[in-house]
């Protein structure tokens, strides 16, 4: 029950809302009689209304009065939102907060309808609303956070007044001097483990910030971090080479000197390397190290919540400052000839709670809910390596109902994956030579209703996931694969038998990700009708497509600094087993080329047709679903 109220806490505000509203007509507080309390100081009697011989003038409520309530429930709906998102953002109690600050206002609401004067009852309303948030902010939260997000202290409210002041074209002359020097740039602290209270970590830390490279290091995390790079590769010739991985892309930045490299390598390797352990004296070959770095950065302009995710932007928004905490990884590549230092950056991806979140269409997310609605079978997640098929999967489990059924999922101990909510996780060490099929058993004996297995890496465990999901259990797994007809040619590579494969398995979904035109800077061009032909584009359908603007113009575009693209999306393919592919599947040599046939008979739309959509559109363009189809 608890639950339900949690998840649906903004229904429950709406329905109390509306039900709020509907008795106000009962309201005996609402008349316009602003002298009841002075005309008797006793409790009034009710009106009983005769309705076949009463006719009055009609209009008894005060418009002032209904409209008075109406603001103070708007603003403590907005209130209620935004000390539950943060509750969220902060980790802080929830389960206490949320209800009290919505217990409050219901039951001051309730007293509004029972009070007959209107003064005490809107004068308790206000008090309801404004004595739980202003407690929540000033004795729970405020002490709890930093500095800077403290919220509705005089520098806050300064801010807030000078940003406002800002729209309307007044500048407040001290303006600038709310924001101090630092405040000005990304600004990035490095740190030996995201749990700094271990002596050993902090001791790193503080060793990783007296290097002379610190500072190059932190502006090189910076401009990596505020151009959302997700991996950052440092490569070792005649100069330091850089690249910054963006939207699933490389990109090549300027060289930087040798001297300044090994600078930032001794930071990293200081970071990186246990000082307790006598044997390694640096960050080694082989070896996979975390650390952290906090991103901050000043936003000040629309430029800046377009360039960051809009939603996180808003959310980590306080002093209109920036905070990310990264988590990094560090894994070093070391040849004859060749030095690669890789840092991987996991960025927060909170702002993804749905497959439609993740582009997909909204009947092929309806398709691809509908099955996981099934109580056996299996579902197959796939995508190409590093694809996003974590995300998929991840998404895909977000976007089921985990409170009816008992889910499982099966982790490999050595590289976990961030639990889900109500996905209860089952381990299993691959460092000791273990696999799925080894715990498997056990997990179904406990008769869950869902196995998850994120990889079907092993031909054991895949003939066993084909067996569970043949008897009562739903199986979602995941393979790697270049479409989904693919995915089931490889379950079959490992040499589980054909008819286990084409009578397990349900349903198949592939997706690839495409990266968007920046819309500040995507440039129109009149299509040839060739190019809609080849599109299968109907001419009136897309009078223009659009691409991404040539890097040579003068202006390099804040949003997208040059690259014509912001931010990734994903075209989408479900494939549904019919007997048709079965009949291909156990017929001995199966091949893409007649599955394919098949599936395009069965009315199977593809991820090319997914893309063709987007080009028309204007989200992609015509080169960029040629790059991403071509891997
Ligand atoms: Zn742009």
């Amino acid at each position: 029950m608890l639950k339900l109220l949690k998840v649906n806490l903004f229904f429950w505000r709406t329905i109390l809302c509306l039900g709020g509203f509907v008795f106000f007509p009962g309201l005996e507080s609402f008349s316009q009689d602003t002298n009841a309390i002075s005309d008797s100081l006793t409790w009034p009697d009710p009106h009983w209304i005769d309705p076949d011989t009463f006719r009055g003038p009609g209009f008894y409520f005060s418009i002032f009065k209904i409209l008075a309530c109406l603001i103070l429930f708007l603003l403590w709906v907005r209130s209620a939102d935004w000390i539950n998102q943060d509750l969220l953002f902060h980790r802080l109690k929830r389960n206490t907060w949320n209800p009290i600050v919505v217990g409050c206002f219901s039951f001051a609401l309730l007293m509004m309808w029972v009070i007959p004067y209107f003064w005490p009852a809107f004068l308790l309303l206000l008090i309801a609303y404004s004595g739980p948030a202003l407690t929540y902010i000033f004795y729970y939260r405020n002490p709890l956070v930093e500095d800077h997000l403290r919220v509705l202290t005089p520098e806050h409210i300064r801010f807030l007044v000078a940003k406002n002041l800002r729209y309307v074209g007044v500048h407040i002359s001290d303006d600038a001097s709310l924001l101090s020097e630092d405040d000005l740039g990304p600004e990035v602290d490095l740190s030996a483990d995201l749990d700094s209270a271990r002596p050993t970590k902090q001791a790193r830390t503080i060793l990783a910030r007296q290097v002379e490279g610190y500072a190059a290091t932190t502006d090189l995390f910076g401009d990596a971090l505020d151009r959302r790079a997700t991996q950052l590769l440092l490569s070792f010739g005649e100069q330091m080479g850089i690249r910054y991985l963006i939207d699933g892309v490389w990109h090549n930045l300027p060289p930087q000197s040798i001297e300044t490299g090994r600078q930032i390598t001794e930071v990293l390797s200081t970071l990186a390397t246990d000082p307790e352990d006598e044997a390694k004296h640096s960050f080694a070959q082989g070896n996979e190290a975390h650390f952290s770095a906090r991103f901050r950065k000043m936003i000040d302009s629309e430029t800046d919540a377009v360039k960051l995710n809009h939603m996180q932007a808003q959310r980590n928004q306080f002093h209109g400052k920036w905070e990310e905490n990264v988590i990094c990884k560090l894994t070093l590549a070391k040849g004859e000839n060749l030095e690669r230092w890789l840092i991987t950056f996991h960025r927060s991806a909170d702002h993804l709670h749905s497959l439609i979140d993740l582009g997909m269409r909204t009947k092929t997310a309806e398709e691809v809910a509908a099955t996981l609605q099934k109580t056996s079978g299996m579902i197959l997640f796939s995508a190409l390596p590093s694809g996003g098929l974590t995300t998929l999967i991840n998404i895909g489990l977000e976007s089921v109902d985990r409170y009816m059924r008992d889910f499982v999922s099966v982790e490999d101990s050595d590289s976990p994956e961030p639990e889900i909510a109500n996905v209860d996780p089952k381990y299993y060490d691959s460092t000791a030579g273990e696999r799925p099929v080894d715990c498997l058993p056990a997990v179904s004996r406990a008769q869950p209703d869902v196995i998850v297995c994120r990889n079907l890496v092993d031909p054991q465990s895949a003939q066993m996931l084909c067996d569970l999901a043949m008897k009562e259990f739903l199986v979602i797994g995941s393979i790697g694969a270049r479409d989904s007809l693919e995915a089931l040619l490889r379950v079959l590579v490992m040499k589980v038998p054909p008819e286990l494969v084409a009578g397990s398995i349900t349903t198949v979904v592939h997706g690839r990700l495409i990266r968007k035109l920046c819309t500040e800077c995507k440039t129109a061009y009149q299509p040839s009708s060739e190019l809609l032909k080849k599109l299968g584009i109907p001419p009136e359908r897309a009078e223009k497509l659009y691409r991404a603007a040539q890097p040579e113009s003068e202006k390099i575009c804040d949003v997208c600094e040059g690259i014509g693209y912001h931010g990734v999306t994903g075209i989408y393919e479900v494939l549904q087993m019919d007997q048709d592919i079965q009949k291909i599947l156990v017929s001995g040599k199966p091949n893409i080329d007649d599955l394919k046939r098949v599936a395009r008979k069965a009315g199977m739309r593809t991820e090319l047709d997914h893309g063709k959509l987007l080009v028309a559109r204007g989200i992609t363009s015509v080169e960029e679903l040629q790059r991403v189809l071509k891997k």
